[in-house]
């Protein structure tokens, strides 16, 4: 086989769909946020991110970056090991156990990514209940249906926070061990699941609840313990999954639940035991990161403000965004091309960056602009930004118009 024209191909048919990616290159300068610097090929300028996931502006917070810098000048850079052999860290345990509190379990246990949390929790559970079924919301992250199909256990997929089809479907499968894997917020349209009634019937059929809240931990609930907390359902779930990347502004994932199901992962999940141990230094500052979002709800209510005046400003100017409950701001585009194409002018002309998600994060035809709106936007950034996009809508009304 010629793997360098196969290669090349791939990547070819990728650029004809307009599916290429291509990653905008940037530098966080801290305590500028959300100011970066984007390096281009003809030199650099200053932009204006709205679409990053450290959604409350954490990964400068200057407790966390002192908690990180004084752990690294204490500890050194890297673990050291797994945490089977010489890697498990004083400060790993102390974050533990601040998950668990966060979320009212026993016990909490370390990924290096919320990614990994979700392939090795999920394949594991699959692969060691005998004769489990995953019944799986079919817009479940990638990192779930990864973790599922690796498990090899046999997989049911549920129509969208559909809770009836749920349990039609649980009914169907009869007397085996069910687990139901969901997200509270879904990270692309922003939506939010309905838990109560999910948890109902999932506790109706005896099925074990596992749910990712990626999206909600730091964002929802008075501790930030995410949707769970805010609605008062965190008890009711067994496994509760998340991440320290997005608003607690580091990284590495986690799942929390009882101590005999986080002992479970630990002592049989390939994604757990034969890695090295997150960096110390990343635990203490996802500690500090998620003991001062347990105490302030100031960052929280700045950011829904601040998404609430974006929506409101997009409504003024008739540009179209998806509704939702959520701090999540998708404006549809439809089209993979046209999408590359207004995130690039945004980017070189306005000073703006949003990168466009296109197939396969979401179904072609689905292609949109996804706005994150932080705490630290200000309302002078958020009128350039309805001003540029207005701009572009104008311009492709025009076009559509001559077209
Ligand atoms: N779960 C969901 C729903 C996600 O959207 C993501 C990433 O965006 C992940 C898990 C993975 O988390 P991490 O970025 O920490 O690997």
């Amino acid at each position: 086989m010629n793997f360098e024209e196969h290669f090349r191909g791939a990547l070819d048919q990728l650029k004809t769909e307009g599916n290429y990616r291509i990653f905008a290159e940037v530098e966080r300068k801290c305590g500028a946020f959300p100011k970066v610097r984007h390096f281009h090929e003809d030199g650099e300028q200053e932009v204006t991110v709205w679409c990053s996931n450290d959604y409350l502006g954490m990964g400068h917070h200057p407790t966390v970056v002192d908690s990180m810098v004084r752990a690294v000048q204490s500890c050194g850079t890297g673990a050291g090991g797994t945490r089977n052999i010489s890697g498990n860290n004083h400060l790993h345990r102390i974050l533990e156990a601040e998950l668990a509190d966060l979320h009212g379990k026993d016990a909490a246990l370390l990924f290096t990514s919320g990614y990994v949390s979700n392939w090795a929790a999920l394949s594991t559970l699959g692969a060691r209940i005998p004769n489990a079924v995953i019944l799986s919301d079919e817009k479940n992250h990638a990192s779930m249906i990864e973790g599922i199909r690796h498990s090899r256990a046999d997989k049911v997929i549920w129509r969208h926070n559909d809770w009836r089809d749920l349990d039609r479907k649980l009914k169907a499968v009869g007397d085996r061990p069910k687990i139901v894997a969901f997200e509270s917020v879904y990270s692309m349209d922003g939506d939010i699941a309905p838990m109560r009634e999910i948890v109902e019937v999932a506790e109706a059929h005896g099925a074990l609840t596992y749910l990712d809240e990626v999206h909600a931990v730091g964002m929802y609930g008075p501790r930030g313990g995410g949707i769970s907390e805010e609605r008062g359902l965190a008890e009711r779930i067994d496994l509760i999954e998340g991440t320290l990347g997005k608003a607690y502004g580091v990284v590495g994932g986690y799942i929390t639940g009882s101590d005999a199901l986080c002992d479970f992962i630990r002592s049989f999940a390939s994604g757990f035991i034969f890695t090295t141990a997150l960096p110390p230094a990343i635990a203490a500052a996802a500690t500090a990161s998620i003991r001062h979002l347990k105490e302030s709800a100031e960052e929280r209510a700045a950011q829904k403000d601040r998404v609430a005046r974006l929506r409101a400003r997009l409504d003024a100017h008739g540009i179209p965004h998806m509704a939702n409950d959520s701090h999540i701001i998708p404006v549809m585009i439809g089209d993979p091309v046209k999408c590359r194409m207004i995130s690039d002018i945004l980017m070189r002309e306005w000073g703006v960056y949003v990168q466009p998600i296109n197939y396969p994060t979401v179904a072609k035809g689905m292609e949109r602009l996804r706005i994150t709106p932080g705490p630290l936007h200000s309302d002078a950034d958020i009128d350039h930004l309805v001003t540029a996009l207005s701009a572009l809508w104008k311009q492709c009304a025009i076009a559509h118009a001559v077209a």
